[in-house]
């Protein structure tokens, strides 16, 4: 659906941005230039097929443009497939402002940026994402309705994130153990913050012996004393004994280095891009008999949080939606198992099928 298209080769020479919104089918960018209030940004609407683009604001200090670009084409694209495998009526979309985040904060750079926003009339909806805050995006609100994630709305994603990625979990387990039971299993959680903490809590109630481990070591001792979760060293925990490695903290934690190590035979946590190389990580945990629960599947409850508040739907509604993750989780590990397919291309395919069956809906009959 996405496969790069013939286009005139003067026209790359030319222009070779429309020749990398090409290869992936992006529909527009917007380049966002003020030079009043430093803003420089890059709006990306990759695909509107489900619904309005919805995905966050990052605001990074990228060492140059073809960075910032490269980025927001990747994550808007990722947002797509998010959205799309999730069911919600939603397409994906995603911005980068170019700047420092702790020097080049503004209100006026948050109300232009709005305003650029607002230009797009609803076809992308912004969040937070990292670099930004709930005070940033309470300027960008002054712009435009076009926000969720505000102070007061839909809230912390976290909690819901977490639920969805325990969810994912246990479906995990029911294949790989024939039981979704996660009572005695010997569960790592790298990462113990916002979605850390939450999982953690799960898996205390239903009894699983938990390992942590964290860089801050504040919220590593309040963790581990609150939940009798066991310490383990930042590089110790790809080598301990364990049944599930679930990363909450970085991407690429699934690489040549840690599959040599990894003990584990599922993978399922709420880092995003988990795989270093999804073509060769995401083959080799299959060849190795894991199971990899793709990460923009398991973690798309925070995205749920933020649908229920474009919609206007109940915490309850969110918490529910979450759940389905259990069986879409279900769905793609059999379908990888039925013809030997890496979860991932699953997930991918899944998410495809979707977009392509409400395109149909939408067809101007
Ligand atoms: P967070 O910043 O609250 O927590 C991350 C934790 O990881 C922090 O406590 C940090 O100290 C720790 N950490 C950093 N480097 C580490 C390392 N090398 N080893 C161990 N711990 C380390 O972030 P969060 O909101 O809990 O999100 C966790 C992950 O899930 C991120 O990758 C995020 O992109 C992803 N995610 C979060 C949400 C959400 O709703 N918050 C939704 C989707 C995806």
């Amino acid at each position: 659906m996405f496969e790069v298209k013939e286009i005139d080769e003067s026209i790359l020479a030319q222009n070779p941005v429309i020749e990398r919104m090409s290869k992936y089918n992006h529909e527009q960018l917007l380049f966002c230039n003020d030079n009043d209030t430093g803003l420089k940004a890059i709006i990306a609407v990759h695909n509107t097929t489900c619904g309005p683009a919805l995905g966050g604001t990052r605001m990074w200090n990228y060492n140059n443009q073809n960075e910032a670009l490269q980025d927001v084409l990747r994550l808007s694209r990722g947002m797509t497939y998010k959205n799309a495998i999730s069911g919600l009526n939603l397409g994906g979309g995603k911005a980068v402002i170019i700047g420092d985040a702790r020097s080049q904060k503004s209100e006026a750079l948050f109300r232009r940026f709005g305003k650029f926003v607002d230009s797009l009339g609803g076809k992308y909806i912004t969040a937070e994402d990292v670099g930004i805050n709930p005070k940033d995006m309470t300027y960008v609100n002054m712009e435009t309705n076009h926000v969720v994630g505000l102070p007061g709305k839909s809230g912390d994603p976290s909690p819901v994130t977490a639920y969805g990625v325990y969810q994912g979990m246990k479906a995990a387990a029911k294949i790989q153990f024939g039981s979704d039971s996660l009572s005695g299993k010997k569960v790592a959680v790298q990462g113990v913050g916002h979605v850390g903490e939450y999982l953690v809590s799960h898996l205390k109630d239903e009894g699983a012996e938990i390992y942590i481990s964290d860089i801050h070591e504040q919220t590593l001792k309040h963790v581990a004393e609150t939940y009798g979760a066991t310490v383990v060293g930042l590089d110790d925990i790809y080598d301990i004994d364990m049944d599930i490695y679930a990363p909450c903290a970085l991407g690429a934690t699934v690489n040549d280095d840690t599959l040599n190590k990894l003990k584990c035979s599922i993978i399922a946590g709420a880092a995003n891009n988990q795989l270093a190389n999804e073509d060769i990580h995401g083959v080799a945990v299959l060849e190795r008999g894991m199971i990899y629960v793709p990460d923009f599947m398991i973690n798309a409850g925070g995205v749920i949080n933020c649908y229920a508040e474009v919609k206007g739907l109940s915490s309850e509604w969110a918490h529910d939606k979450a759940s389905e993750i259990y069986n879409t989780t279900l769905n793609i590990l059999n379908r990888s198992r039925e013809n030997n397919i890496p979860t991932y291309q699953i997930a991918n395919q899944m998410a495809e099928e979707r977009i392509e069956a409400i395109g149909k809906v939408k067809l101007p009959f």
